[in-house]
């Protein structure tokens, strides 16, 4: 999909505030500084639409881009600041869990790793959590471009084997930088609209 026009609609917090549309919404998820804001950038043609999100102390809340008139991408806040207290955590882990298991319009979840290092614990939960309910995954690994090319492989199958990877699901190496997996992605994407 070449993208024109992306803009926000809402950043909810409740399945009330979500939008009342029959769009079909793909999810974005993966832990603080995964390089999710910059892979939603890349796939929009824009520098800085989406912001960085997650950081300690910023509201928490799905974040609502409506793509060409055809889709939405759903920001959903990172995980993985050890900062967050007890109970904004258990409060993030609700709102995800509500939206990804009842919303009807969601098709599937980009799963954002970081193609340097293994899978962290909440990682390899998020993508057991989206098994379990049988929510289509496309698995990117990003900042490609940080690793050299005869490294990938190796990478990958570590990835893979920590994540119990299923083979009917994505897996895309993916650059911010050189924007190496962009129409990879989109070709994925496609697949569930
Ligand atoms: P988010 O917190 O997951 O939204 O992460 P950001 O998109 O804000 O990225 C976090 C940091 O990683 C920033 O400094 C980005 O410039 C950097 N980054 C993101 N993607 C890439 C990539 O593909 N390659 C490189 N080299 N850096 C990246």
């Amino acid at each position: 999909m070449n993208v024109h026009n992306a803009e926000i609609i809402i950043s909810a917090v409740s399945p009330k505030q979500y939008p009342e549309t029959e769009l079909p919404e793909i999810a974005l998820a993966g832990r603080s500084n995964v390089g999710k804001s910059s892979f939603i950038n890349t796939l929009i043609n824009r520098k800085n639409l989406a912001r960085t999100s997650g950081k300690p102390g910023k509201t928490q809340t799905l974040n609502f881009y409506l793509i060409e008139d055809a889709l939405h991408f759903v920001d959903v806040p990172g995980y993985g600041y050890a900062k967050v207290s007890k109970t904004e955590r258990a409060k993030w882990g609700e709102m995800i869990e509500t939206y990804m298991t009842t919303r009807e319009q969601l098709k599937a979840v980009v799963s954002l790793v970081d193609l340097r290092h293994a899978p962290t614990q909440e990682d390899i939960q998020m993508y057991e959590f989206l098994k379990y309910y049988e929510i289509p995954v496309i698995v990117v690994a990003t900042k490609k471009d940080k690793i050299p090319r005869g490294k990938w492989n190796k990478h990958e199958s570590i990835i893979k084997k920590a994540l119990n990877f299923d083979k009917s699901d994505d897996f895309i190496l993916f650059s911010s930088q050189t924007k190496e997996g962009k129409e990879e992605a989109w070709l994925a994407i496609e697949k569930y609209l």
